[in-house]
C-alpha cells in the first residue's frame, strides 16, 4: 500500500483521523479513505494540537522530569497522559506519532541516535544463546555492536550476503531470534529481497530489523513487506539539517512490548529540544525528500557519462543489478549513493577531495549540503567481496545550484586524473 506525496486540501475525515490516530490500525483506515495523499498530510498536520497551546502552530519544546498530579485518585488511577519525563512528553509526541503512522507501525520509540535505536531493537530481540543474522553491507557500527557487545554475551552473530534473497533460509538456526536488513546499504547500495527473507523465516519467532534510513518511509515500508521492527537514523532525512543527533525505533504489535521493555530497561530518552527539531524537520521531509530524489538521480546519470567515472551505485538506474527488486518494493529513492573512478590513486583521492568548493567531507548526510566522503570497503566485509578496483567515493547530493555540484564534481574529477601521471 504506497502512496505518492501530493499537497492536498484537508477533508473534515482526514481532520478527524490526524486529531485522533495513533497507530497502525488508523493508518490502514486512514490509507483506504485517502491513500495517495496521506503521507503528505500526515507530516504537515499530525502530532501538534494548536489548540491546545494558545493557538500556536506548533507544540512547544516542554522541558521536564517531574510531572505533578492533582490528587491521590488521580495518581493512584494512572491514567494522566504523562507520569514521569522519561516515559513521555507533548514535545516527543509530535515525532513518536509521526513516524508510526508513516511506517504503518503499532508505536515508535525515540532514541538519541540511529546507532542507539539499531542496539535497543537488537538487545530486545537477541538474549544469551541466541543466534542473529545481518547483512554483510550493514553501517559498520552496527557491525561493531554486533561483534563486541551481542558476542561478548554470547549471542551467535553471522553475516549474510546483502543479495542472499530466500536463501536465507539455510542459515537459518533453531536459536535464530532477528534478522537486520539495511536496504540499500548505505555504502554499496545492494537492496535486499525483504519480502522472500520474510517468507522464509516463517513464523519461526525471527523478528525481521529493518534499517529504513535511506529511503525514509515516504519510499520504502519494510513493515509491510514483512519486516518487524523499522529503526532510522532521525540523524538523517527526518532532522534534514545536520544539527541533531536521533533515532526512532518503530514496532508492530507483536515486538512493541518486549521492545520497550528492553528500552525502558536501557533508560533511552531524547531530549525534547531534540523532539522540537526532529518534528520541524518533518513537516518538510516530503518535498525535501523529493528534491533529493530528483538532484540525486541527475547527478548519478551525469556521473555515468563522465570518462573517468566507472561505475554509479544507484539502486534506480536500471543498470542497477537490484533494480528490479528496487522497482518493485520503493516508491522513490534517496539523496545518497555512490561511484567507482576507472582508477584507483591514493594521491588522485586526495587531490580529488582537498580541492572540492562545494561537496563537504564528513561522515553523516540527509542535510540540505553536498557531502563526498572516499569509501574503503575491504574491512567492512566478512560473507562477501568488493570486487571493484576503483576509487570509490559516496555522495550525498543537497540543495546547491546543480551546475555548480557539477562543475565542481568536474574539477575534482579533473584534479584525480592529473594526480595519476
Ligand atoms: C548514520 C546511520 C546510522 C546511525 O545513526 P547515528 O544517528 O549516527 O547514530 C544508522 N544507519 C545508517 C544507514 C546510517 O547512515
Amino acid at each position: 500500500m504506497h502512496y505518492s506525496a501530493t499537497i492536498v486540501n484537508l477533508t473534515p475525515q482526514m481532520r478527524t483521523h490526524q486529531n485522533n490516530f495513533d497507530g497502525s490500525k488508523q493508518i490502514s483506515e486512514f490509507h483506504m479513505s485517502n491513500e495517495q495523499n496521506a503521507a503528505q498530510t500526515i507530516l504537515t498536520h499530525l502530532g501538534r494540537e494548536p489548540s491546545e497551546q494558545y493557538g500556536f502552530v506548533n507544540t512547544p519544546v516542554v522541558r521536564g522530569s517531574t510531572v505533578v498530579f492533582d490528587s491521590y485518585e488521580q495518581l493512584k488511577a494512572n491514567d494522566h497522559p504523562y507520569s514521569y519525563g522519561r516515559h513521555g512528553n507533548p514535545t516527543n509526541d509530535a515525532v513518536h506519532k509521526v513516524i508510526t503512522a508513516l511506517e504503518g507501525a503499532h508505536e515508535t520509540l525515540l532514541a538519541p541516535s540511529g546507532v542507539s535505536a539499531i542496539s535497543t531493537a537488537l538487545l530486545a530481540v537477541a538474549k544469551t544463546g541466541d543466534h542473529v543474522l545481518i547483512t554483510d553491507s550493514a553501517y559498520e557500527p552496527t557491525r561493531q555492536f554486533a561483534d563486541s557487545l551481542l558476542r561478548a554475551n554470547q549471542i551467535e552473530v553471522e553475516y549474510f550476503d546483502p543479495r542472499i534473497g530466500s536463501e536465507i533460509e539455510s542459515l537459518i538456526k533453531p536459536n535464530t531470534t532477528a534478522i537486520l536488513t539495511e536496504s540499500p546499504g548505505s555504502l554499496t547500495f545492494e537492496v535486499q529481497d525483504l519480502p522472500a527473507i520474510a517468507a522464509v523465516r516463517g513464523d519461526k519467532g525471527i523478528a525481521i530489523i529493518a534499517d529504513n534510513s535511506w529511503a525514509t518511509p515516504l519510499y520504502y515500508r519494510p513493515i509491510e513487506l514483512g519486516a518487524d521492527i523499522v529503526v532510522h537514523a532521525g540523524t538523517k532525512m527526518f532532522v534534514g539539517h545536520s544539527d541533531v543527533m536521533f533515532g526512532t525505533i518503530s514496532s508492530n504489535e507483536k515486538y512493541a512490548k518486549v521492545v520497550r521493555s528492553t528500552y525502558r530497561g536501557l533508560g533511552v530518552c531524547v531530549s525534547p529540544e531534540d523532539s522540537f527539531l526532529v518534528a520541524r524537520g518533518l513537516r518538510t521531509l516530503a518535498i525535501r525528500m523529493k528534491e533529493h530524489e530528483t538532484r540525486a538521480l541527475e547527478l548519478a546519470k551525469w556521473l555515468e557519462n563522465q570518462p573517468l567515472v566507472d561505475k554509479v551505485f544507484h539502486p534506480a538506474l536500471e543498470q542497477h543489478p537490484d533494480h528490479e527488486i528496487f522497482k518493485r518494493d520503493f516508491t522513490g529513492s534517496g539523496s545518497l549513493f555512490s561511484f567507482t573512478l576507472k582508477e584507483n590513486s591514493e594521491a588522485g583521492t586526495r587531490d580529488l577531495l582537498n580541492g572540492m568548493e562545494l561537496f563537504a567531507m564528513g561522515y553523516s548526510w540527509g542535510g540540505f549540503e553536498s557531502l563526498i566522503l572516499p569509501i574503503k570497503i575491504k574491512t567492512q566485509r566478512s560473507v562477501t567481496q568488493w570486487k571493484e578496483t576503483g576509487s570509490l567515493f559516496r555522495v550525498h547530493i543537497g540543495f546547491e545550484d546543480m551546475d555548480d555540484l557539477k562543475s565542481d564534481l568536474e574539477k575534482g574529477l579533473a584534479r584525480f586524473n592529473a594526480a595519476l601521471s
